[in-house]
Formats: structure tokens, sequence, C-alpha cells
């Protein structure tokens, strides 16, 4: 099975220097390529092929010079990448690649060559980086990706085989199901409800102040660098409290639970909704998701979706009597059939774990996890491990 480390790296100023060189040469050869092969698309209605794009690169260094800097494998990669992404596209799994801004994360990736010395990791063409090696990992490492955020951290993503087989499913002792939701994050069926804890309305105003302050300083100047490295602190601050606040709730989950079941949302369509598209956003359901699944998966357990179809709201979940209208307003109701008091989510809650059981006694879990419904932020956690950077998926945080 693969596994991602993510470690933070501490770079001198002169490797600084050296990143921020070879994130800039990939970030030209990906734009470049990416240029091309929309006029070519244009002009012939076809795409360019890996080799073809690889194929540039000798050319290419001859005519700009500073190309050689960066190590060799990383630019070759972005080719790859570039084509992966076109691949996701025509197969319509992902959006079209995008051109990369240099205000935006940084990122490189090492196909080889990278190796763990003692407190340093080394990096060719960069040399021995401090890296805090939080935790250990077993395994041979496949692929290496380091990158920096807009605060200015640095950190590098290691790929790792631990050439062990995904594990057989353990028996299932409990079975969960999440209602996710706006008010509360999350309500499990067995009744528990957990806050959503908003984390930007928290710091919108903070960030709101620094914003402000960027908005007023002159263009290029040295002010503007640092009241924008503010705004960037700010928005990762955000981002690692949300990480964190998903980390904690989906591994309690997983870890106790066999059979964890979601409904699964049309996050996009939503945000579509302007009243309610940054709310959605800052709740993280898509990238809650995407952790309970490689949680589930890595233990054995099964991880469900419910079609988003599915009326787990508006069915009583004792006796399948199914009410024709319920607004959202109604936070709890009574069954005209069999008398029993819900609460609306608790009740939609045990709905979804009740189609999860009855899905997976039928064997088609399968079916379940299909349907065209594109989930923004699916591959966010994931993505720093995955080398396919196809620019699109990411979820804006
Ligand atoms: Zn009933």
């Amino acid at each position: 099975m693969y596994k991602a480390y993510k470690y933070r790296i501490y770079p001198t100023s002169e490797q600084e220097v050296l990143l921020a060189k070879s994130f800039g040469c990939a970030r030209w050869f990906w734009n470049y390529a990416l240029n091309l092969c929309q006029e070519t698309y244009w002009n012939t209605g076809k795409g360019l092929s890996r080799a073809y794009i690889q194929g540039l690169l000798p050319v290419l260094k001859k005519e700009y010079e500073w190309l050689k800097e960066a190590y060799s494998q990383c630019l070759q990669v972005v080719a790859l990448n570039l084509s992966t992404a076109y691949k996701n596209f025509f197969d319509k799994r992902a959006m079209p690649p995008k051109f990369k801004a240099k205000h935006s994360r940084q990122s490189i990736n090492y196909p080889q060559n990278v190796k763990f010395d003692g407190d340093y990791i080394n990096l060719p063409k960069i040399g021995l980086v401090f890296c805090r090696r939080h935790r250990d990992f077993e395994g041979s490492i496949k692929t290496v990706t380091v990158s920096r955020n807009p605060d200015g951290k640095h950190f590098v993503s290691v790929l790792i085989d631990d050439a062990k087989e995904q594990p057989e499913l353990v028996p299932v002792d409990k079975a969960i199901g999440i209602d996710v939701g706006l008010t509360h994050f999350a309500i499990t069926s067995d009744g528990s409800k957990f806050g959503n804890p908003k984390h930007f309305v928290k710091r919108q105003r903070n960030l709101k102040r620094k914003q402000q302050k960027l908005s007023r300083k002159k263009k290029g100047s040295q002010n503007r660098k640092k009241a924008k490295l503010a705004v960037a602190k700010v928005h990762s601050k955000i981002a690692r409290c949300r990480e964190d606040f998903l980390h904690k709730l989906s591994r309690k989950i997983v870890n106790e639970n066999q059979v964890i079941a979601v409904e699964n949302l049309n996050i996009k369509g939503m945000v579509k909704n302007h009243n309610l598209a940054k709310t959605i956003s800052d709740v993280g359901w898509g990238m809650f998701c995407t952790m309970l699944e490689y949680k589930s998966q890595s233990e054995g357990k099964q991880y469900v979706e419910i079609d988003r179809w599915f009326p787990s709201s508006k069915t009583c979940h004792v006796c399948l009597n199914r009410v024709d209208n319920l607004t959202l307003d109604i936070r709890a109701w009574s069954c005209q059939h069999c008398g029993k008091h819900h609460d609306r989510d608790v009740n939609a809650a045990k709905n979804i774990r009740n189609e999860a059981l009855r899905i997976l006694a039928l064997g088609t879990s399968a079916s379940a996890c299909e349907g065209d419904v594109s989930r923004p932020g699916k591959t966010s956690v994931l993505l720093d491990a995955i080398p396919v950077e196809s620019g699109s998926q990411r979820c804006t945080t």
C-alpha cells in the first residue's frame, strides 16, 4: 500500500534561493507546455503526448540557459503531470489543467534519488536540508514532492510503498451513519452532534483587517510583501485548524466503527449558491469524506457513500414511512404511522447507516460510490502525496 508522509523542512537561505529557482523552472515549463497544448488543441483538435513535451526540453535548455539550474528529472515529471492532467480532463474526471501562478503554492516532484540522512533529507541539486521527522515510516520511497506555501513554509511529502497488501475486511461490530450539516458539522446515527467550528468566520475580522492593510501598500514595495505574507499566514492558520479538526474527528469515527456511511453530497452545486458558498467551503465536507475513506481503507474498514437522492431526512427509520413535506426549519417531527418522535438529523443519520448496511448485505457496495457526482476537494488531503498535479482538483481554502 502506498502511504504519504508530510514533513516540514527548513532550508537555509541559500537553499531557499535554489528551491525558488527550481520552483520557477518547473512552473515556467508547465505554463509553456500548457500554452503549447492549448494552441495545438485549438488548431488541430488534438493533444500533445508526454514524449513530445519531454522532447522539447533539450531544445528549450539551449534557448533558456537557466532551465539547467533545475534538476532535470523534476522537469520531466512536469511533462508527465501535464499529460496526466489532460488525460483526466479528456476522461471527464477533472477540469482542464490551469496555468500556475507565482503567488500560489509552489511545488516540484522528484521521481527518484532522494534519500534521508539522519535529521536531513538529501535533495538533488539542493543538498542536505534539515527535516523535522516527527514520525517514522517503513518502506521504500517512491516519489518526493517539495512544496512552499504562500506563507513561506517548506514541506516535503514522501510517498512510501510499504510492500503490504491492503488489509482484509474486519468483522462488522459497529456501523455508523453520518449526516453533515451547517449548524452542526456532523450528526451521527448514535445521536452525537459535533458542532461546526467555523474556522473561517472566527478569523474573518483579522483577515479583513490584514487584507485592508495590504490594499493600502504601494505595489512592488517591501511593505506590500510583508503585508501579503501576513494575509497568507492567516489563510494558512485557517487551513491548518480545519485540517486538524477534520483529522481528529475522522480518526475518532474510524477507530470506533467498522462501517462508515455518509451521504454523497453535491458540494460543487451547493457552492454555486452564493449565500452559502463561503460557509460550505469553510466546513470542508469533501476533505472530511476523503479522510474517512482512506483511513477506513488502510484499516480494513468499510466506507460507503449513499446516493444523494436517497430520502434520508423524510423517511422514518423505524417503520420506513415517508413524509411528503419536511421543510428545513422543522428540526424534529413525529411519525404519523408509528408515532415515534424524531430528531431530524439523527433520524437522517440512522437512515444513512441502515441504507449502507442494506447495500453491503446485497454485496453491491461498489454501486453506492459510483455516479457522476464530482466532488471538489476529494483529492485534497492526499494531493501532496499523489505526484499527479492536474492543478484543478484542489479545493480552494
Ligand atoms: Zn414511523
